[in-house]
Parts: structure tokens; C-alpha cells; sequence
């Protein structure tokens, strides 16, 4: 076992590091989330720096690395800009397409990417009624006498949905009734005739805000679909793993800048005539806080590196997410209790991570929902015989 970084991924990290220094200032920041998104200056920085590239084959214009780096990439901008970036949403995009769309749509995927510095698709799964059950949609397409599809239905608290030229959606294959299982992935452009949107108002991360999205009689064609017809099901499932991945490696790299905080901040405050490093109380959450982040972030590069070696990590997957998020929820709100009143003001940014990161705990599946992946393929997993 080699926990140690390469040579390659320390470079990446100081890379990180002085990116955010120059380009994400606390004052930024603050400001990108009272205007709800990143500036295109900042978004066309990101780009020229290669970030966004990272983990796309060569041959396809990107440059080529494991998901481990990818992890490492997710983890630090979240740890030095201190806050969720939505532009790590392309690594996320990118990985679908590679994964499941045909060489016309990953080009088609990169030209865009290429001018526009802006992730290409959001994700459109859950409906107001299918959200962690998403078998239930009933989102459909029928198809038409002429070989095209008429769309409709409805997906909800789409990420970035009003901001990235298409979405991406899983909908039922012609019948919307929950006993259908065929269903398909579509990537559809956003300025479809019957396609619109409304903004929906997050408590946190508003950085990246959501929105609803309807489709009224949307015309798709068949160079549209993305994967197999039918295996729409399936490919959701298969993204799900690695986005919780990356999702709690943005919970991670947020709760890592709120320790940083709150570990300094221990040395700073006095009170009773000495400072609160001093008492038990603070140590014990300093050294709970500490559990958290290392074993959330050994749970990460372990799950990383099993699918760089092509492994199942069904269940190892929804473990991490599950633990991942709660943890770093926890050290987040740790981190504001160790600043007192300071803590829940907007003069330290530990409100606003605490805030990102609980979303987490909902986003990709929520807490109760790892339980229901992993508990079943534990029982089988310990079976006697
Ligand atoms: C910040 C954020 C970003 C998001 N971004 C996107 C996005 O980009 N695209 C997208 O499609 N969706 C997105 N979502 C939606 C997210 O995936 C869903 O909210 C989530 O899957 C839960 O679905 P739901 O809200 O319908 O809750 P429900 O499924 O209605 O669940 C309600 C409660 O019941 C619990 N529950 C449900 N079933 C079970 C069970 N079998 N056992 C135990 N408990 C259960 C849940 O854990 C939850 O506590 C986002 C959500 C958030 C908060």
C-alpha cells in the first residue's frame, strides 16, 4: 500500500493552491454567490489552466489521469477555495459522456466545452415524485411515425440547469408506468422548443444554484440518445458511484478548510485566562473532527482507486457516501461551534460550508438511501455458506 502522492499530484495540488489564491478571494466568493455562479473570467481561467480537461483520453483533447487525481483535483479546489465550485461539475459531465456516449457526442461534448469554458450538460433525473425511487419516474418519450420522440414530463432540482447548454436526462421508454424498467438517457439541447425552466432557491450553495424543468411535446431524434436504448436504468446507477465519489471529495476538501479555521482559530481565543486549545472539550472535538476527515478520505481514494482497477464498488460506493458526507456535515458544524458566536455569523465562511456541505447529505442519494443500497449487499455480503 502507498499512501503518499505522486510527484505529478503534489504539483497538481500547488497548482490548486495558487489558482485559488489568485482567483478565488474570500471577497470573490462571496460575491459569485450573491450573483448566483461563477464568472465566465473565472470559468475561461479554469479552462486555460487545464483543470477542466483532466481525466478525458488525449485523443479526445483532454489530458488523461486516473480517477484518484480526479479526487485530488475535487478535493483541494473545494479545501482552498473553502466552498462548492461548480465548474468541478464538467469532470462529473465529462465522465458520463466518456463513459456511455459514441465518439460523435464526446466531440460534440468538447467543442462546446472548448468555447464556452461552461460544464456542458446538467443532470436531470429526479421528478417531484421519483427522487430517491427514480424507477417511479414517469418522465417518457413515444416515438413518432417519422422515427423522432416527443418528450414529456418534468425533473427537479437540476443543478446548474438554467446555466449549461443541455441536460442530460433519463426518461421512460414509451411507457411512464412505474412497473416499466426501459428507460433512456437523452442529451437534449436547453433551448428545445417546450423545454423550460424555473428557479427553485437553495439554502446553501448557491454558487451552483437548481432549478425545475419541464418538457412539454420536446422533439428528440435518435443521435440524441446516449447509451444503449433501454439501459438508460443501468447507466444512471453506474454514474451515481462516481459522482458520490466526487461529491463527497467536495464534502471533504469544504470540512478540511473549516478545520483549517477552526485549528487555528483554538490558539487565538482565549477565555478564563488561557486559550481554548487548552481545554478537553475543544481537543476531543479537534481530534473527532481529525477521525472524520482521515477516514473519509481514506474511504475516498480507497473507493477511487478500486474503480481506477476495475472493481465493484457498489457497496463501498454508498458507504462512503453515507459516512463521507455525515462526517464532514459534522466537522463543519464542529468547527462553527469552536468559533461561538463569531461562528454563526457571515463574518467567517464556516456558515456558508456548513450549509454546502449539509446538501450533501441529500444530493447523489441521500443518507437513509446508502443504507438501503449497502445494507442489502452486506446481508448477502456476510451470509453464511
Ligand atoms: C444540493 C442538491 C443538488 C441536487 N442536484 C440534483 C441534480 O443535479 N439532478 C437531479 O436529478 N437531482 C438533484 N438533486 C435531487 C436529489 O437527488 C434528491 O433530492 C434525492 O435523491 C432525494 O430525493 P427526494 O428529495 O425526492 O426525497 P425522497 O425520496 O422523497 O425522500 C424523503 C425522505 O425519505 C427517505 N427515504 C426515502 N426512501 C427511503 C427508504 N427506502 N428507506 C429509508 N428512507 C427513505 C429519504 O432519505 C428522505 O429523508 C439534488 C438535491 C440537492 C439537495
Amino acid at each position: 500500500m502507498d499512501f503518499s502522492y505522486t510527484d505529478e499530484q503534489e504539483l497538481l495540488i500547488d497548482s490548486i493552491k495558487e489558482f485559488c489564491k489568485r482567483n478565488l478571494t474570500e471577497n470573490k466568493i462571496e460575491e459569485m454567490y450573491k450573483n448566483q455562479g461563477m464568472t465566465d473570467e473565472l470559468i475561461k481561467a479554469y479552462l486555460d489552466a487545464g483543470f477542466g480537461l483532466m481525466g478525458i483520453p488525449e485523443d479526445k483533447g483532454g489530458i488523461p489521469c486516473d480517477r484518484v487525481t480526479l479526487g485530488i483535483l475535487t478535493e483541494e479546489f473545494s479545501h482552498y477555495a473553502g466552498c462548492v465550485t461548480p465548474f468541478l461539475n464538467n469532470t462529473l459531465a465529462m465522465r458520463d459522456i466518456l463513459d456511455f456516449g459514441s465518439d460523435e457526442q464526446i466531440k460534440q461534448c468538447m467543442d462546446v466545452y472548448m468555447k464556452t469554458g461552461k460544464p456542458i450538460f446538467s443532470l436531470g433525473f429526479s421528478e417531484p415524485g421519483a427522487g430517491s425511487d427514480n424507477a417511479s419516474m414517469s418522465s417518457v418519450t413515444v416515438k413518432q411515425e417519422d422515427g423522432s420522440y416527443l418528450l414529456n414530463g418534468q425533473k427537479t432540482w437540476v443543478t446548474q440547469g438554467e446555466v449549461f447548454p443541455y441536460v442530460l436526462v433519463v426518461a421512460k421508454d414509451e411507457d411512464p408506468s412505474s412497473k416499466n424498467r426501459e428507460m433512456s438517457m437523452w442529451m437534449i439541447p436547453k433551448n428545445s422548443k417546450g423545454l423550460t425552466t424555473s428557479p427553485l432557491h437553495k439554502i446553501g450553495q448557491q454558487i451552483m444554484p437548481f432549478c425545475e424543468m419541464y418538457f412539454d411535446n420536446v422533439t428528440l431524434t435518435e443521435d440524441m440518445r446516449v447509451g444503449e436504448k433501454g439501459k438508460g436504468f443501468y447507466n444512471l446507477m453506474k454514474n451515481f458511484e462516481m459522482e458520490r465519489c466526487l461529491i463527497v471529495a467536495q464534502c471533504l476538501g469544504c470540512a478540511q478548510a473549516a478545520m483549517d479555521d477552526a485549528g487555528a482559530y483554538v490558539t487565538e481565543r482565549s477565555t478564563f485566562g488561557q486559550t481554548i486549545s487548552h481545554y478537553e472539550l475543544i481537543q476531543e472535538k479537534l481530534t473527532d473532527m481529525e477521525i472524520g476527515l482521515e477516514n473519509t478520505r481514506n474511504l475516498l481514494y480507497k473507493t477511487l482507486w478500486m474503480m481506477d482497477n476495475n472493481q465493484s464498488v457498489r457497496i463501498e460506493s454508498a458507504l462512503l457516501k453515507r459516512y463521507g458526507a455525515q462526517s464532514c456535515e459534522k466537522v463543519a458544524s464542529e468547527a462553527l461551534q469552536i468559533y461561538g458566536g463569531l461562528g454563526y455569523t457571515t463574518e467567517t465562511r464556516l456558515g456558508r460550508i456548513w450549509k454546502d456541505v449539509r446538501g450533501h447529505q441529500i444530493a447523489g442519494g441521500t443518507d437513509e438511501i446508502m443504507v438501503y443500497i449497502a445494507g442489502r449487499q452486506l446481508a448477502k455480503k456476510y451470509a453464511r455458506n
